[in-house]
């Protein structure tokens, strides 16, 4: 119930995120103008504006002008609404067995800091497939948000394992991707690396089963799709493949089936419990 109020909540996120997926790499205001037809520019009544709903009822095309609308929109829409209820289902179990207050709060605090990287993970996503770019103008402000409450939901807690965990977490990825940047020119950029900061805040402050799972995931599935990539000829060496869709793409990997995933690795090596 709760995770269904959540991903329609989601939904409508996700009707921000197309204007905040075409707009920020151009350097321009998510809320003024109002979003507009891009054919006619009339804009966009609110009934016309509910998530997948309205581009269904009007058939994939504007009201007045009858120019088609990408059907990319409402897949974000129904895509941030799915994700943002497969966050709630991951979080809150934990959540709603918890008996204090403080636990619960410190729940709250930390799933609130999960959906706003689900979301930002559809913005950055799509904004590097897209230009190749992963704005600083999402990616700091993320880092902001989840240092405030993944700190916040540990202090209430008395958990100073994860807050110092998040911390050795952020350094340690920025790190190897700076490193990577350095030793690689035109490989990794800096957007990676702060990106690499952020993912390795959210990931160690979960654990390290998550972090090291959701790392090592970026490179086997980002690399994986370079040698696809080679093998069909589609791009050559050197080729400027996006990497921030496969970090984020890892890292929730990492964030959903961390722990499960590690396990089976250590058994597997005989060193599992
Ligand atoms: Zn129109």
């Amino acid at each position: 119930m709760i995770a269904t109020i959540i991903g329609l909540f989601g939904g409508l996120i996700g009707s921000f995120l197309n204007v905040v997926i075409y707009r920020v790499p151009r350097g321009m205001s998510v809320v003024n103008p109002p979003s507009a037809c891009p054919g006619c520019g009339t804009p966009i009544a609110k009934r016309d504006n509910v998530p997948v709903l309205s581009w269904l009822l009007l058939g994939g095309r504007c009201r007045t002008c009858r120019t088609a609308i990408s059907a990319r929109y409402p897949l974000v829409e129904l895509g941030t609404g799915l994700f943002f209820a497969a966050v709630a289902l991951r979080f809150l179990p934990e959540l709603l067995t918890t008996d204090g207050a403080a636990e619960l709060v410190a729940g709250l605090l930390s799933l609130v800091a999960f959906l706003a990287l689900a979301g930002s993970s559809v913005a950055l996503a799509l904004i590097d497939i897209d230009v190749k770019r992963l704005p600083n103008a999402i990616v700091l402000p993320l880092l902001l948000v989840g240092a405030v409450l993944l700190s916040a939901s540990s202090i209430v807690v008395g958990d100073g394992a994860a807050l110092l965990r998040a911390g050795i977490g952020l350094l340690a990825l920025g790190g190897v991707y700076f490193a990577l940047a350095v030793a690689v020119p035109g490989g990794m950029g800096m957007g990676d690396v702060k990106l690499a900061a952020v993912l390795g805040l959210f990931l160690a402050w979960l654990g390290w089963a998550p972090f090291a799972v959701g790392a090592i995931a970026a490179f086997l599935l980002g690399g994986l799709f370079g040698v696809v990539l080679l093998l069909t000829r589609r791009a050559k060496r050197g080729t400027n493949v996006p990497f921030g869709p496969w970090m984020l793409l890892g890292a929730w990997i990492g964030v959903f089936a961390g722990a499960p995933v590690a396990a089976a690795y250590l058994s597997l090596l005989g060193l599992g419990a």
